[in-house]
């Protein structure tokens, strides 16, 4: 963006946006309902501060497939500022409802995609793996037994990766294993937010609960996280939350109005 370009959006208050991760920020880890209460309450934040133009909009960034970073936003009611998905691949815009896959992620990089998703069709599959659907620049790797997943599908996956030369960063969550593009992340798709908005980092507040959230506490000026953030954010944060989830955000929300 032309630094002589406005930012597309500028509250009057201490900061433009809030980064919010997904799972365990605005919605449980397990799957559950959505907490209609506080997200509602989280988009009537939204709805003012688009109107008012006096408090941070908050759009999420997330390692969930862009359409359902597109469906939180769309919950939240940001209509203004772009959304972060599968964990950086994706900036979702909600002006125009279209997803950008990042330029810098080439054809040979999504050959080795679909390489590790044809390992997983071949091998993996027999052995009860499944794999998340709806991603297009990474692969994420779930099994019943936490415990084999982390001892027998992780070392397998890290083998097959280094016998082809698959340019992807293996990790671990809580119940997952993350096959991402090395150079991509929550951080890079951040990056990615400010050269399109024009919104400096200076500007940015970030919420987070696990370690992949680190990339958005790196790129904020402000970082919060809710009461079931592991200790790792914890540490970091700047504003640790009495409550968690999607409660925790709202509190968030309080804190920052008065900054
Ligand atoms: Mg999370």
């Amino acid at each position: 963006m032309d630094p002589k370009t406005r930012p597309i959006y500028q509250s009057t208050g201490r900061y433009d946006v809030i980064v919010s991760d997904i799972d365990g920020c605005l919605c449980d880890e397990h799957g559950g309902p959505f907490d209609l209460a506080r997200l509602g309450l989280i988009r009537e934040h939204n709805e003012h501060a688009i109107r008012s133009g006096n408090a941070p909009v908050l759009t999420v960034c997330s390692g969930r497939p862009v359409g359902f970073a597109e469906a939180m936003t769309r919950l939240v009611g940001n209509t203004l500022l772009p959304a972060i998905g599968e964990m950086g691949v994706y900036l979702h815009d909600p002006k125009t409802a279209q997803s950008e896959l990042d330029p810098a992620i080439t054809p040979e990089e999504l050959e080795s995609v679909a390489g590790l998703e044809r390992h997983y069709i071949e091998s993996l599959r027999q052995r009860g793996v499944s794999m998340q659907p709806g991603k297009s620049a990474s692969v994420t790797l779930w099994h019943a037994d936490t415990d084999f997943l982390r001892s027998q599908i992780w070392p397998d996956v890290e083998r097959v990766c280094a016998e082809h030369c698959w340019p992807f960063r293996v990790s671990m969550s809580w119940y997952y294993i993350n096959c991402d593009l090395a150079h991509i992340s929550k951080g890079t798709g951040i990056d990615r937010f400010k050269a399109k908005t024009g919104i400096p980092a200076e500007r940015l507040a970030g919420i987070g609960d696990t370690s992949s959230d680190l990339a958005i506490r790196e790129k904020v000026a402000f970082f919060a996280c809710p009461a079931n953030a592991i200790d790792e954010i914890k540490a970091v944060a700047d504003y640790v939350a009495k409550a968690p989830e999607a409660e925790g955000v709202v509190e968030i929300l309080g804190v920052l109005a008065g900054m």
